[in-house]
């Protein structure tokens, strides 16, 4: 079934019967909405999926009472999906991996665009953690316009309700508390190996604006500016992209690290000081080796530091959990003031956890 095909259906064949009821469903009044507890889901980027498929997906969705779905895929795929989801009312905000870009062939061919570690090593060519990381640097004029202009054309795509940025932020300098067995690794101090971006643009824009080149320092990681300038090269990053999706009537989102304190600490994201209008930390607990109780006390932090000006929906992991662990941290977020819940992902999502997520809206 092409787009067009599947236009004419609404309100006219089976797809169109089934949709019927939730289309007329999606016209609340705005005070009832800004109360509404919200749920979103990740769905990934759907690369062999029809149609047909997204459709099946959608419907089912929506009768678990979710809000909206975070999507991946390109601009066309996208086009397909928006056209779904809205003729469902469901929110769509397109999933986009922001400064990490894994065997990106337009970035790629600009070598000097990748963001340098401590050690002097291309995240190009040496991939910190994971085969997957290649990190490029937030601070050069070129890379920012790059991903700018990528961001724009996904804000620009009909029926998309916004753009959601993800890996928007340096490599983890410091690993989540949970994960340092995984890598054999005890990070009680920033390793040079992990810290970025020492390229020849982060130094000089650096030293020009505090008179002193990092390099010069014995100990960088314990230098408050330094940390405070890579603070602002993605906050920077992040509210230049924010005014380009704004003007084109989308809304910006970024799933982030669990609390404020924690995200600057590991990743240099500050992000309750960017132009988003949600946020989703990823209050993930046993990667923090934590139990349920931090996803409540981390979304408190993190609604605090917002301090109201806009909602916060805690993201959930739905991969290490059991049926009661997912009861328990839902309870967990309303408890914790958060505004509404984000779970990854889809493909997780098996018939229990619907039942249980069905009941957040009950
Ligand atoms: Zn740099």
């Amino acid at each position: 079934m092409k787009k067009r095909q599947f236009i004419k259906n609404i309100g006219l064949g089976a797809a169109g019967m089934a949709l019927a009821p939730t289309l007329l469903t999606g016209c609340k009044i705005e005070e009832e909405i800004k109360e509404e507890f919200k749920s979103f889901i990740w769905v990934g980027n759907g690369a062999n999926k029809t149609m047909e498929d997204w459709v099946k997906q959608f419907t089912r969705i929506k009768s678990l009472g979710f809000n909206g779905v975070f999507a991946g895929g390109d601009a066309n795929t996208l086009d397909m999906t928006a056209t779904i989801a809205k003729s469902m009312g469901l929110e769509i905000h397109s999933w986009q991996w922001v400064m990490n870009r894994p065997g990106n062939k337009e970035a790629m061919a600009h070598p000097e665009w990748y963001a340098v570690s401590r050690n002097g090593d291309s995240s190009l060519d040496v991939n910190p953690y994971v085969g997957y990381y290649q990190w490029l640097c937030p601070t050069k004029p070129e890379v920012q316009d790059y991903i700018i202009n990528d961001m724009i054309k996904i804000a620009e795509v009909e029926d998309v309700d916004g753009v959601q940025l993800d890996y928007v932020r340096y490599c983890d300098v410091i690993l989540p508390r949970g994960l340092w067995d995984k890598y054999d690794l005890v990070q009680d101090h920033e390793m040079p190996e992990f810290d970025f971006c020492y390229c020849d643009d982060c130094r000089s824009k650096f030293e020009s604006e505090q008179g002193y080149d990092i390099l010069s320092k014995e100990d960088p990681s314990q230098d408050e500016a330094w940390r405070q300038f890579r603070y602002d090269s993605i906050t920077n990053l992040v509210n230049r992209i924010a005014k380009e999706v704004h003007a084109r009537n989308k809304k910006l989102s970024a799933s982030v690290f669990a609390t404020p304190t924690l995200a600057r600490k590991f990743v240099r994201q500050a992000w309750d000081e960017w132009d988003l209008d949600f946020v989703m930390p990823m209050v993930y607990y046993k990667m923090y080796a934590e139990d349920v109780n931090f996803v409540k006390t981390a979304s408190e932090e993190g609604v605090a530091a917002l301090g109201g000006s806009k909602p916060l929906y805690t993201a959930q992991y739905l991969h290490d959990k059991t049926n009661e662990e997912l009861k328990q941290s839902i309870e967990a977020v309303k408890t914790g003031g958060a505004q509404g819940i984000a779970f990854y992902d889809y493909g997780l999502l098996n018939d229990e956890f619907g039942e249980i997520i069905k009941k957040i809206k009950a």
